[in-house]
């Protein structure tokens, strides 16, 4: 029994971490297409066989090995890894080696039990006599999502800025699907557009990331703006603009909100969902912040040891946090002149934005953070209503709505809660409709914003 405890014990920190990529295949799950597609395209170019999994196929297995506690994307994650690795066996029958693969499986710290999802899997993937050697390749919010040890250690530096911008990109892609769908000439076109440049997007990222030739990757993506722009219907008015906040997985993982945003517009909706770069930017500021922290502390007692310490962690992850900056506003110079799409919110604005209403504090952390920010700066940009969108019972987008719905309702701007655990609520179509006529109807006595 103790020889079996200690074997979890050694597998969580001996197969759960930060593993050498090369010739391994890894395995990528699809959370936000775009920003997977892309990312995928960025490890590529570095050399390593990344792929993207299929997803929300494996879900019944996902349901079946997990006990109903844990919240949905932890479901539909085991799903897509066991569905994945099924296939896999049957494809390649005695060939198959489960030491060829990695599963991609970042984590976050805080209160958020996706922290655990990777332990969890481990488990999982433990359970199965011919899966145990299947590695978990983690990174972790606590250092901003660091490379080291998965790639060459000359080259990580250069993946973290091409993995950065295949978010940047992936996000504007995102938002140019938003901008022309609800106004397309002809059904479906959309779709069809977005598929095929988001294949040429992760290519280019393939052929120029590990250059860190992104100019190049921005000529590509000025070319497909341009095309994007001729689908758009110019006799068709403006619509309610919906904001979407909440959980990042279910906010961009389209199988798992039951494409909320297509529904949305469906009933006459533009909308726009907070962007990934956020949260990235978010994890790098809150190293930044934290390490001013401990700098001010430590300098209060005179421990020099320690500040110089913290003084080199604020100046990294700061010099990260810029640069990060620098090119997204690099990539959006580049499209706005082009078409009207949203921006990005800066993090120091949104902290301002809560500290300036006294509504939540950074010192308790969370995805709450940015959503209710976020809110209102929606609410403040002229926006027709909001959308919280979380997996059932999440902590931090509860209490973003049990901040928020008040003012919603004080300020008379439509909110919907849309939690989401797998299960087809039967009410779930009237809410939005209901939803979208309330929106409806503030866009007819507000107006609404231009973009910028
Ligand atoms: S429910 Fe929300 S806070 Fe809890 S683990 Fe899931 S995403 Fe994190």
């Amino acid at each position: 029994m103790e020889a079996q405890k200690s074997a979890t014990f050694r597998s969580l920190s001996e197969s759960v971490g930060q593993f050498n990529l090369r010739d391994k295949t890894f395995l990528i799950p699809e959370m936000n297409r775009m920003g997977a597609h892309l990312l995928a395209g960025a490890f590529r170019s570095f050399g390593v066989n990344a792929l993207v999994m299929e997803t929300y196929e494996g879900l019944d297995l996902g349901k079946e090995f997990t006990s109903g506690k844990e919240c949905f994307p932890c479901q539909v994650t085991t799903g897509d890894i066991l569905h994945f690795l099924k296939k896999e066996k049957e494809r390649l029958g005695g060939d198959f080696n489960p030491e060829n693969y990695i599963f991609f499986m970042p984590e976050a710290e805080g209160p958020c039990r996706f922290g655990m999802y990777n332990k969890y899997q481990r488990i999982v993937l433990d359970s199965f006599p011919d899966l145990k050697k299947v590695k978990i390749g983690s990174l972790t919010s606590k250092n901003s999502y660091a490379l080291k040890g998965m790639i060459e250690k000359e080259q990580a530096r250069d993946f973290r800025k091409a993995a950065y911008f295949s978010v940047v990109i992936g996000d504007i892609l995102d938002k140019l699907l938003w901008r022309i769908r609800p106004y397309e000439k002809e059904e479906g076109a959309t779709d069809d557009f977005i598929e095929r440049s988001l294949s040429a997007m992760a290519d280019s990222f393939e052929a120029y990331g590990a250059k860190k030739d992104f100019d190049r990757i921005l000529d590509k993506l000025e070319a497909i703006v341009e095309e994007g722009k001729t689908l758009i219907d110019p006799e068709i008015p403006p619509k309610p603009l919906i904001g979407i906040v909440g959980e990042i997985y279910l906010r961009t993982h389209v199988h798992s909100n039951q494409d909320v945003i297509r529904v949305l517009e469906r009933y006459g909706a533009e909308v726009i969902n907070a962007s990934i770069a956020e949260w990235v930017d978010y994890t790098t500021y809150e190293k930044v912040r934290e390490a001013k922290v401990g700098l001010r502390l430590n300098l209060k007692q005179l421990r020099f040891d320690k500040v110089r310490s913290y003084l080199k962690q604020v100046l990294s992850y700061g010099g990260d946090l810029l640069y990060q900056r620098i090119k997204l506003d690099s990539a959006y110079k580049r499209v706005k002149p082009l078409v009207d799409l949203a921006g990005d919110h800066r993090i120091a604005d949104l902290e301002k934005t809560l500290m300036k209403h006294d509504l939540y504090s950074f010192e308790l952390g969370t995805e709450a953070c940015l959503s209710i920010a976020g809110i209102m700066e929606y609410m403040h940009g002229g926006h027709n209503g909001v959308v919280n969108v979380y997996p059932f019972t999440c902590m931090p987008s509860t209490i973003t709505t049990s901040i928020m719905r008040p003012i919603m309702n004080r300020e008379k701007i439509p909110f919907l809660d849309a939690p989401y655990d797998g299960t087809c609520q039967p009410g779930r179509e009237a809410a939005i409709r209901t939803f979208m006529y309330q929106a409806n109807q503030h866009f007819n006595r507000n107006g609404r914003k231009k973009r910028h």
